[in-house]
């Protein structure tokens, strides 16, 4: 079984759609602000992408473009203007930060209520002990995959590999918050084939071209591939060798048309949760 991102994306949209419908009705309407900083063309392209979903399912959107040389004061001052802003939901800022700009600062000084991310340490946390906050979009869009999937992760072994602060450690805590028994793995770890191997559930997150080899998945297992690498072809691909896998696994995601779309669809979702929050 293919995994439809695309598919599952869209369903996702209509519900968001909906939901958008009747908080209009009760007379509001929801707001994403994005942050973008610099002219990283990437940044520029998800910019667009994320703009143009919240315009099709009637979320408000606004960006703020500065220029790279914006310092950390002004860009600070801009994020707690924003939160004080009863017409803005959802804060994003864009990353990565031109050099020079402390990240790590900018996202602490976003209100935890407009967190549209996930990323403050309040949310982490709360996603830790299992209390409602939004949830990072990547890890989130996935475990909407599994479900559409009919993959329950209860009692299932599964494998993360990444560990990063924006899918990898998201994702284990939730397949845990689900019951899976879940391993970590990483760039230090001893022997990834065999963790890949016993593993019920694979999500790869780790960003090198087809780096999982389908042979080692193991028969029947579900396999989501986060991984979005580019081939020396031009070509997209993710960080799983997808034919070989494809013909192991009981159900994968493709790239692109797998996990990617699901991002964009998640923070539609988390935008007007917080709208309805604070409704
Ligand atoms: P990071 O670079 O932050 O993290 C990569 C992780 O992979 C690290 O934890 C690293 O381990 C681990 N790793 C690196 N090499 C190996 C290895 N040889 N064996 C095992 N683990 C390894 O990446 P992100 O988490 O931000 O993104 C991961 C991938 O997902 C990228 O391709 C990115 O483009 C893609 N992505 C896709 C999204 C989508 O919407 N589809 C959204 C976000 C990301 P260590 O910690 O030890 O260094």
């Amino acid at each position: 079984m293919i995994i439809d991102g695309k598919q599952v994306a869209a369903q996702v949209r209509a519900e968001v759609a909906a939901a958008v419908k009747e908080l209009e009705a009760r007379g509001r309407t929801p707001g994403l602000t994005v942050v973008r900083v610099g002219d990283d063309p990437a940044s520029a392209v998800y910019v667009r992408g994320k703009r143009k979903a919240c315009e099709e399912v009637g979320i408000r959107s606004v960006e703020h473009h500065l220029p790279a040389t914006t310092s950390q004061a002004e860009l600070l001052a801009l994020v707690r203007q924003l939160n004080a802003d009863p017409s803005v939901d959802g804060i994003l800022v864009q990353l990565p930060l031109p050099k020079g700009l402390d990240e790590s600062e900018i996202l602490d000084a976003i209100d935890p209520g407009k967190d549209v991310d996930g990323f403050h340490p309040l949310n982490v946390g709360a996603l830790c002990l299992g209390k409602p906050a939004p949830r990072p979009c990547t890890p989130h869009g996935v475990m909407r995959l599994l479900a559409e999937a009919g993959c329950d992760p209860k009692g299932k072994r599964a494998l993360v590999i990444g560990r990063s602060h924006i899918v990898g450690k998201p994702m284990a805590l939730m397949l845990l918050e689900k019951h899976a028994t879940v391993t970590i793995a990483h760039s230090r770890t001893a022997d990834l084939a065999a963790e890949v191997a016993r593993a019920d559930i694979v999500v790869a997150a780790i960003g090198k071209a087809e780096m999982i080899r389908g042979e080692w998945v193991k028969p029947g297992a579900v396999v989501i591939d986060v991984g979005m690498n580019r081939k020396p072809d031009g070509k997209l691909c993710g960080d799983v060798e997808y034919a070989a896998a494809a013909e192991r696994a009981a159900a994968i995601t493709p790239v692109p048309g797998g996990v990617g779309p699901m991002t964009i669809a998640m923070l539609l979702v988390n935008t007007v949760e917080l709208a309805r929050t604070r409704t």
